[in-house]
């Protein structure tokens, strides 16, 4: 044995599928998707969704923010716990900061509270943003994903890189509904990952006739590519735009 560390091919295959499922979630999440795993669903390991402005398409940014209406401090992000909840009572329009929740002046209950900043008192405004393009609308996309990886392909007697990859698909696992894709996590030998990110149906195109064949061939629903230039498969390489 030798004394480097574990490493990806190592990994026994279950374990390197959960591995190509973490990276593919890790790049995904780097262009603004949400992430779930479905439990027990042999077709879909992700459901991804994300919200992008309904005119331009870019991401939306849900946070609204917060901000002094006279001072312009910014309250979204770590300030939010410096918001003063100032009370005015409804019926005097007395004003007061603190835990009373009865007016001082009148007695009464009917009170509002009023997100007020903690430097100079006015009122901190909650404003939902904008797009830069100035649409208010934005419109969620949801999409399946189906998670393959693939390690490079050895000789088995010589153990040898092939440098080629492999990827396969039984035909009854094509679901063909427009939102469904899949991503391939391609791990090299220096364990760099490379995704290829495709629909169902740019699958089947460059499958082609493999696909197509009803014969029990062994790797009959299997094509080899170079890992060094990755022949057809080339032009889904780390397309992430093809989802939006
Ligand atoms: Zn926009
Ligand atoms: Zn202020
Ligand atoms: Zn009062």
């Amino acid at each position: 044995m030798s004394s480097k560390n574990k490493s990806i091919s190592d990994l026994s295959q279950k374990h390197f599928s959960r591995l190509g499922e973490f990276l593919v979630s890790f790049e995904l999440s780097k262009y603004g998707w949400n992430i779930y795993n479905p439990v027990y669903d042999e077709y879909i390991d992700l459901i991804i969704h994300k919200y992008v402005c309904k005119k331009c398409k870019k991401n939306w940014n849900q946070t609204p923010s917060l901000k002094c209406s006279k001072c312009s401090i910014d309250f979204s992000k770590s300030l939010k716990s410096k918001i003063i909840a100032k009370k005015v009572c409804l019926d005097c329009k007395n004003e007061w900061e603190g835990n009373r929740v009865q007016c001082v002046k009148c007695h009464s209950k009917d009170i509002r509270y009023i997100p007020t900043c903690h430097k100079c008192h006015s009122e901190v405004k909650m404003k939902i943003l904008l797009c830069s393009c100035g649409s208010s609308e934005f419109v969620t996309i949801l999409r399946t994903i189906q998670v393959k990886a693939s390690r490079i392909e050895y000789d088995k007697e010589t153990g040898i890189t092939k440098r080629s990859y492999a990827v396969d698909m039984k035909p009854k696992d094509l679901i063909s509904d427009g939102f469904h894709f899949y991503i391939w996590c391609l791990i090299d030998d220096k364990e760099q990952p490379h995704f290829l990110v495709m629909s169902v149906e740019e699958f089947k195109k460059t499958m082609g006739k493999s696909l197509k064949g009803t014969s029990f061939f062994k790797d009959q629903d299997r094509q080899h590519f170079s890992s060094v230039d990755f022949g057809k498969w080339k032009e889904y390489l780390n397309k992430f735009e093809k989802l939006e």
